[in-house]
C-alpha cells in the first residue's frame, strides 16, 4: 500500500496546540476522599464557608487583658491586674475581661471578650491570683484574628489546581474531607516490535528487552495518570490495530516503536487501517522527531518513537503538556529558564535539540550538567534529568557555560 504522507516537521508548540484544539478537556470527574487528594487535579472551584481560624486566638502561653491597663508599664513600674479565669486550648472563656483583670490563655485558645492583647508569660510575673505587666502593648498585640489564614469567601482552589500537601491540609482545616477531582486519565501503553522480548526473558541475538515502555508508564503514573502496560505487538498492522481497538476503555493511547519511515515502520499505516485521523507526523526536533499524533473515536492515539531516550523526550516536551492540558491542569506548562551549559556540547545542531541535564547552582548560577552519554538509544542518563536544555536549529558547538535556554520538566 502507498501511503501519502505530508511529511512536514512541525514545531513542538504547533503539535501541542493542534492536540489541545482537537482534544480539548477529557472532562471527566470524580469523588475522592481527602488523603487520596495529594497530587490530583481540582474537579471544580473551591470557595472557604469559614473562617480560619474560626476565632481570635491566642499564640502564645500568657495572659490575655485590655491594652489600656498597660498603658505606662515598665520594668520598674509594673501594672498588677488580677487573674479572672484559666483558658486551656479547646476551651472557651465563659467571663469577660473588664479593668484591671487578665485572664490566663493557653496557645490556641480563644481570646476572651473585652481582651484585646496577650502578653507572653516569659514576660510576667505571675502567682496563682496575680500577674505583673511590665510593659505597655498596643491594641492587637499577640493576638491571631479571626481568619488570619483563610477568610469565608475566599476562592481558595481553582478547577485545575493540583492538590500539594499543604492544601490537605488547608482542605481539612475547611472541614472538607472528600473532593471532586479530574479523574486519572485511563492511558494504554503498547510496545511495538518485532524484536521485543518481555523483562523476564533474555535478550541477544536481536531481542531487545522492551524498556521504553516501563519508563513511559513509570513516568506516566508519577505525573498522575493511570497507565497500563499492553502486551507487545509485533510488526504487523492487523496486530496493533487490533491491540489499539482493544483498549476501548483507555482515555488514552500511547503507542512505542515503529513510527518512523523504514520498511517495518507500520503505525502511519496502522491509522489508515483505523481509520483514524493523523493529526501530524514528526516533529520538528532531536530527539524525538519520530513522533504521530492521531485521533481514533476522538480518542488521542499519541505514537512514539521505540529508541527509548527518544520516547522519553517526546514524553516529556510534548505529550505531558497535552496530557495535563487534557486532564485540565493549570500548571501544564513546562518552566522556561536560562541556564548555563557546564559541559557545552561538541556536535552541530542543524535540528533543534534538546540536551537532557541536571539542575544545579554553581556560584549563584542555574548551570545545567548533561551526561557525556547522550543519545536517543539510551536511557541511563535520563536518570536525574529533569532540565532540557532547549538548542535552536542552526546552532554550532556550544563552549562550556555558555548561557542556553531550558525548560524544566516536572
Ligand atoms: P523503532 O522506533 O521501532 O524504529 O525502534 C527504534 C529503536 O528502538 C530500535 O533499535 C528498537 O529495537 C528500539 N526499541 C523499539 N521498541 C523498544 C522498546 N519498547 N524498548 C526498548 N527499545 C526499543
Ligand atoms: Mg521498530
Amino acid at each position: 500500500m502507498i501511503i501519502i504522507l505530508s511529511m512536514v516537521y512541525i514545531s513542538l508548540e504547533e503539535g501541542l496546540e493542534i492536540l489541545t484544539k482537537r482534544f480539548g478537556e477529557k472532562g471527566r470527574t470524580g469523588e475522592v476522599l481527602l488523603p487520596d487528594a495529594l497530587g490530583k487535579i481540582a474537579g471544580e472551584d473551591i470557595v472557604s464557608a469559614e473562617d480560619v481560624p474560626p476565632f481570635p486566638r491566642s499564640p502564645y502561653d500568657g495572659y490575655a487583658f485590655r491594652s489600656k491597663d498597660s498603658e505606662g508599664a515598665s520594668a520598674d513600674n509594673p501594672k498588677v491586674l488580677n487573674i479572672i479565669e484559666e483558658v486551656p486550648a479547646g476551651s472557651y472563656p465563659l467571663r469577660s475581661v473588664g479593668e484591671n483583670e487578665a485572664v490566663k490563655i493557653l496557645t490556641g485558645a480563644p481570646i476572651p471578650y473585652g481582651a484585646d492583647v496577650v502578653e507572653k508569660y516569659e514576660k510576667t510575673e505571675f502567682t496563682d491570683n496575680l500577674v505583673k505587666i511590665f510593659e505597655p502593648l498596643k491594641k492587637g498585640s499577640n493576638i491571631v484574628p479571626k481568619g488570619e489564614d483563610i477568610s469565608k469567601g475566599d476562592h481558595v482552589f481553582r478547577k485545575g489546581d493540583v492538590f500539594s500537601p499543604a492544601d490537605i491540609g488547608v482542605l481539612a482545616s475547611l472541614g472538607i474531607s472528600s473532593v471532586l477531582i479530574s479523574s486519572p486519565l485511563k492511558i494504554a501503553i503498547i510496545p511495538t516490535g518485532d524484536e521485543l522480548v518481555e523483562v523476564t526473558e533474555p535478550s541477544g541475538e536481536g531481542k531487545i528487552r522492551n524498556s521504553s515502555a516501563y519508563a513511559l508508564t513509570a513516568r506516566l503514573r508519577e505525573i498522575g495518570t493511570d497507565p497500563h502496560i499492553c502486551d507487545i505487538a509485533g510488526d504487523d498492522i492487523k496486530e496493533i490495530s487490533d491491540a489499539i481497538r482493544k483498549e476501548e476503555e483507555s482515555d488514552v493511547i500511547i503507542t512505542t516503536g515503529g513510527v518512523s519511515a523504514g520498511d517495518y515502520d507500520y503505525i502511519p499505516e496502522v491509522m489508515n487501517s483505523l481509520g483514524a485521523d493523523i493529526l501530524f507526523h514528526k516533529v520538528a526536533m532531536k530527539p524525538g522527531s519520530a513522533y504521530l499524533a492521531a485521533a481514533f473515536n476522538d480518542k488521542p492515539i499519541l505514537s512514539h518513537s521505540g529508541n527509548p531516550g527518544a520516547a522519553y523526550v517526546s514524553l516529556e516536551m510534548l505529550t505531558k503538556p497535552f496530557l495535563y492540558r487534557y486532564s485540565g491542569r493549570n500548571d501544564w506548562e513546562n518552566k522556561k529558564i536560562k541556564a548555563l551549559l557546564k559541559e557545552g556540547f561538541p556536535k552541530k545542531s542543524p535540528q533543534r535539540r534538546f540536551l537532557p541535564g541536571r539542575l544545579s547552582v554553581e556560584d549563584g548560577k542555574a548551570v545545567i550538567y548533561t551526561s557525556q552519554r547522550q543519545g536517543n538509544g539510551m536511557l541511563s542518563h535520563l536518570g536525574k534529568a529533569f532540565v532540557y536544555a532547549d538548542i535552536p536549529a542552526g546552532t554550532g558547538r556550544i563552549d562550556p557555560y555558555d548561557a542556553v535556554s531550558a525548560y524544566i520538566s516536572i
